[in-house]
């Protein structure tokens, strides 16, 4: 992988914090916070900074409906002078995404201080803000450095902890979609980055039963995860290795919230029902065999394009120009020889997707880890209904250039 900033994981997170500003010679600094992050840490973090004597401003935002829009990133500007400034970040996602946009347009750096192990987006380069009620990932910058606190991440919430390992479980079926996509349809792919993908999944798997115990160094290793999983995005300049079909899915559930004016569906609790959904499909794919597979795609049918575009206006009206215009792969199909050609390469490497398939868990192994930590496992505990459930299923798949588990759960004719 390539060079990655410097990241600390322990208990000395504020001190390390100082020496790394003495050597880069940091004297300026805007600190931005809510209010429960700086309760926990915050605080302390800007003590740390007052106490060298050193010149500090701060924003600590209302936590009530925060997201990365319009009103929370003017009130960050609002309280910023316009000199150059290390930016500090004290939160997890919004606060990180917020720091990341409002030091990136202000031509200034900044770090993240982590304080739960919601998200894998602290090392992106990404933010994903809604400006104008319109949601889109800008293209920013990373932060220079990461100081985690490891006591402030084992005390924050049980559900953002599960929303985390939610989304990190997921690289389970995230890396071997992208693997489908190459092998099937040719996209771009890396074997480092993919390996690091899965042992992100492994990793947190792993220390389950750590993290039930909100024990430091099993919560370190969920955070490490998460981390990786940001550079294995962050290296192939794409969401491809972290964000397969199950996100697919939860990005439509999220949207749908959104459309509905619905607050409070988090992340990965939407990405760990997904996955329990892909993980089935996966499950059902094992059991196959190569004749079974052929018999299957023999009888497989894409609709063609107008039927598909029509379908597309109807269900998602809201985002349909945007999917069509991306002119995705299951749309493509609707070229037969585009059909014949994915439906051969499936055969063709049949072997290796039932090897690249025996790294996703079972779909009850998911449920059982993600029931353990208190997260959501079906739908319905999401507020989303069995009709969003098959939306989302069905045009969730023309979201990104992927040939996901999905794609060919439809070839094959599954609900
Ligand atoms: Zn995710």
């Amino acid at each position: 992988m390539n060079d990655h900033m410097p990241i600390y994981v322990g208990d000395k997170a504020i001190e390390e914090f100082l020496k790394f500003c003495k050597e880069k010679e940091y004297k300026k600094f805007y600190l931005i916070a809510d209010e429960n992050t700086y309760r926990v840490l915050g605080d302390r973090v800007l003590t740390a900074i007052k106490g060298q004597g050193w010149d500090v401003l701060s924003q600590i935002l209302n936590p009530e409906h925060l997201h990365a829009d319009d009103f929370s990133l003017t009130r960050v500007f609002a309280a910023y002078d316009a000199q150059p400034r290390l930016f500090v970040a004290v939160g997890s996602g919004t606060i990180t995404d917020i720091t990341r946009f409002t030091s990136h347009r202000s031509r200034n750096p900044f770090v993240s201080f982590p304080t739960a192990a919601s998200v894998d987006a602290y090392t992106s380069k990404n933010a994903p803000v809604t400006v104008g009620g319109l949601k889109g990932s800008i293209y920013c910058h990373a932060p220079v450095s990461i100081f985690t606190d490891i006591a402030t991440v084992c005390e924050s919430p049980r559900f953002l902890t599960a929303s985390g390992f939610g989304d990190s479980i997921s690289k389970f079926t995230s890396s071997t979609d992208w693997k489908f996509s190459q092998l099937i349809w040719g996209c771009g792919f890396d074997d480092d980055i993919y390996r690091h993908a899965l042992h992100a999944a492994r990793q947190s798997a792993d220390a389950l039963q750590g993290i039930l115990r909100s024990d430091p160094e099993s919560m370190a290793r969920l955070m490490d995860s998460q981390f990786e999983s940001g550079f294995c995005m962050a290296d192939f300049a794409n969401s491809a290795p972290a964000s397969g079909g199950e996100h697919h899915i939860a990005h439509l559930w999220e949207m749908m919230y959104h459309w509905e004016g619905r607050d409070g569906l988090f992340h990965g609790h939407a990405v760990g029902v997904a996955t329990i959904i892909e993980a089935e499909w996966y499950e059902r794919l094992r059991a196959l065999s190569r004749a079974e597979a052929e018999s299957l795609l023999n009888k497989a049918v894409v609709p063609d394009r107008a039927a598909q575009i029509k379908a597309i206006e109807t269900h998602v009206p809201l985002i349909a120009e945007e999917l069509v215009h991306g002119n995705p792969i299951y749309l493509q199909m609707a070229d037969p020889a585009l059909l014949e050609r994915s439906r051969q390469r499936i055969l063709e490497h049949w072997d290796e997707i039932q090897s690249l398939a025996a790294n996703v868990p079972t779909a009850e192994q998911v449920r059982s880890w993600l029931k353990l930590l208190g997260a959501p496992t079906t739908a319905a505990e999401l507020e989303i209904t069995a009709e969003q459930v098959e939306t989302a299923k069905n045009y969730g798949l023309y979201l990104r250039e992927r040939f996901s588990m999905n794609i060919i759960r439809k070839l094959f004719g599954w609900e």
